[in-house]
């Protein structure tokens, strides 16, 4: 058997705001190259838990291993941490005032200190790859909602990650918008990006998940491949959940 490193590790992860208690022992192992993809209900706890990854917020108690470091909030360089997960969420934020091109680089070149002309040149070969080389000079208000979020996923690219995190990135989109930004993490996902990925497109989870992981009430009730999950679901709060979607 093949041996791939475990990205990302979570171990009997708790997460509360005040008396909510939103994260329920979770575990979660995320191998490399892999695309895991998570399901569940509004409010079961699939944003805190990517939120919890890149730490945008900070855990009650468990473990959460990256890439084989052990990340505690107190004692670790958590801008380090976020340039090695990179998330891209269900709203774009893109910096109005900035090119694409400037949006893309912009990151690079502030945080990372890359040379301009390296920056450029990565940000353009970035916004080729997602389809977009001849937007670099465009200002986001005149892209469609598709391109904005491709903008988004080569930004958040830029910064070199080792893992994405995707929080429902098409949900905002016209639907005729969806497909684009699905095409783009499907090739992603093609090339060996290692993917977390929260969604509501059975479609893109049938062709391009590894691993399907439902969520209920901040516990994780059921995984597998795909297929095992969609046609032989094991949990009944797994098949009610499929039953109101699919
Ligand atoms: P999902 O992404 O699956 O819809 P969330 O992780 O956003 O679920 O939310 C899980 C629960 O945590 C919900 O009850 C939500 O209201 C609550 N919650 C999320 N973020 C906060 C917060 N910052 N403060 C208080 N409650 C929150
Ligand atoms: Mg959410």
């Amino acid at each position: 058997m093949e041996q791939r490193k475990v990205m990302i590790n979570v171990r009997d992860l708790n997460k509360s705001f005040g008396d909510l208690h939103v994260l329920k022992d979770v575990n979660l192992e995320v191998h490399e190259r892999d695309v895991v993809v998570l399901i569940g209900a509004s409010g079961s706890g699939k944003s805190t838990l990517l939120r919890c990854l890149n730490f945008l917020e900070y855990k009650q108690s468990g473990t959460i291993t990256i890439d084989g470091k052990v990340v505690e909030p107190e004692n670790t360089d958590l801008n380090k941490v976020r340039q090695e997960v990179g998330m891209v969420f269900q709203h774009f934020n893109l910096f109005p005032h900035k090119t694409v091109l400037e949006n893309v680089i912009e990151a690079p070149l502030m945080v990372k200190k890359v040379p301009s002309d390296q920056a450029v040149q990565e940000g353009r070969a970035l916004l080729k790859k997602v389809g977009l080389a001849d937007k670099e000079d465009v200002y986001p208000s005149k892209l469609s909602g598709g391109q904005k979020q491709r903008v988004a996923i080569a930004r958040s690219l830029a910064m070199k990650p080792k893992i994405m995190l995707f929080d429902e990135p098409t949900s905002a989109l016209d639907p005729e918008l969806v497909g684009e930004v699905l095409a783009t993490m499907k090739d992603l996902a093609r090339e060996g990006m290692t993917m977390l990925v929260v969604t509501h497109e059975m479609g893109f989870a049938r062709e391009a998940a590894d691993t399907v992981v439902y969520m209920h009430d901040g516990k994780i009730v059921e995984k597998g491949n795909p297929s095992q999950i969609f046609s032989q679901p094991q949990n009944q709060r797994t098949k009610d959940f499929l039953g109101t979607i699919l």
